[in-house]
């Protein structure tokens, strides 16, 4: 194992884990990068560590400056991270519907959390245009200076997965990767790793995994930004053409219902002791939609993006998925104990 001077240098280098019941299915490899093993349990350690570099690197981020972002819970905790270890501060606008669990971590973090309604996009309110003006002002006023993270159109959040997960993944599977997807966010993610990959083989083909209620999959397989239905997943889910989504194009596109990405998280639990967010029953529907469309025999990987214990108020929680009309498998419901236990 390797020796790092700081937490930063332990985010990334995550393993992939081989997701059998998906590959027995399909008879392709399907594997998970195992994101929730960054410093912060996610994804977006990647893209807060790359955001703050690069503001670090144009000259934008004096000692004590804030940083201000809006986000959906994971990004804010990764930017906190970072923050704390290179000695600045963060501000956080963050929409009231996330679960508590991520709130907990941003405060935990010591991140200063403004929860705001959720509202769409064009509404001048939501969270992001909220997090911009914020640090507008914040900027001006604050003595040690302010920026805006703006992980959505700020392409560092791709850049870090042109040169980190794209290249991993191309390693780890010794060249052999046939197929990527992944859900959006901002993008960065599915579009980064996309380029990196793509840059190492023309071969490789992309797919986007998108949750109902956003507008992608209509954008690519109709050519119209149109959203129908809504899910409960958090963190994804995208509306409109992003910086980081610019001059992006996948092979495949699927639109997944939350039924399908819950029970093959609860499955994951239950069979194979991997315990994931929702966005990960997203990415891995999709993956094993991919791997049939592409024919056994394929590699395909997808991203783990978060662990299950950031949505156990949620996910996990029998009274939340009757009241969404969801799936709730049995063993979700607290028992009593099967056995006696022998005291004396
Ligand atoms: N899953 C979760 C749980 C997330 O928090 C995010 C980030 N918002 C994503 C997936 C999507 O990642 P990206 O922003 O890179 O598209």
């Amino acid at each position: 194992m390797p020796r790092y001077n700081s937490v930063l240098d332990a985010i990334g280098n995550t393993p992939l884990i081989r997701l059998q019941r998906a590959s027995e299915e399909t008879g392709c490899e399907i594997y998970g990068k195992a994101e929730f093993l960054n410093p912060g349990q996610s994804v977006k350690d990647r893209a807060g560590l790359a955001i703050i570099r690069d503001a670090e690197d144009k000259g934008l981020l004096d000692p004590g400056a804030i940083i201000v972002e809006g986000t959906a819970g994971n990004t804010g905790i990764g930017l906190a991270l970072v923050a704390n270890a290179l000695g600045y501060r963060t501000v956080i606008v963050i929409p009231e519907t996330q679960s508590e669990e991520k709130k907990d971590a941003l405060r935990l973090m010591g991140a200063e959390l403004i929860e705001v309604p959720a509202v769409p996009y064009r509404n001048p309110n939501n969270y992001v245009k909220l997090s911009g003006r914020l640090a507008e002002q914040l900027a001006r006023t604050h003595p040690q200076g302010a920026i805006w993270a703006n992980q959505f159109d700020n392409v560092a959040n791709r850049d870090a997965h042109v040169v980190t997960t794209a290249e991993e993944i191309w390693h780890q599977t010794a060249g052999e990767v046939d197929g990527f997807i992944c859900a959006v966010g901002t993008g960065g993610t599915l579009a980064g790793t996309a380029i990196g990959l793509k840059r190492r083989s023309g071969r490789i083909k992309i797919g986007i995994a998108d949750p109902m209620g956003a507008s992608l999959y209509n954008y690519y397989a109709h050519g119209e930004l149109k959203a129908e239905g809504s899910s409960i997943t958090e963190g994804i889910g995208q509306g409109r053409i992003t910086a980081n989504l610019e001059g992006f194009k996948p092979d495949f596109a699927y639109q997944i219902p939350d039924e399908d990405a819950l029970r093959i998280v609860f499955a994951l639990v239950h069979e194979e002791g991997l315990c994931l967010g929702g966005s990960s029953g997203i990415n891995i529907a999709g993956a094993i939609r991919m791997a049939r469309e592409m024919g056994p025999g394929h590699t395909i990987v997808t991203v783990l993006c978060d662990y299950g214990n950031r949505y156990q108020s949620k996910l996990f929680n029998p009274a939340f998925l009757k009241e969404k009309g969801l799936p709730t498998p049995g063993w979700i419901e607290a028992k009593p104990a099967e056995f006696d236990i022998p005291f004396e």
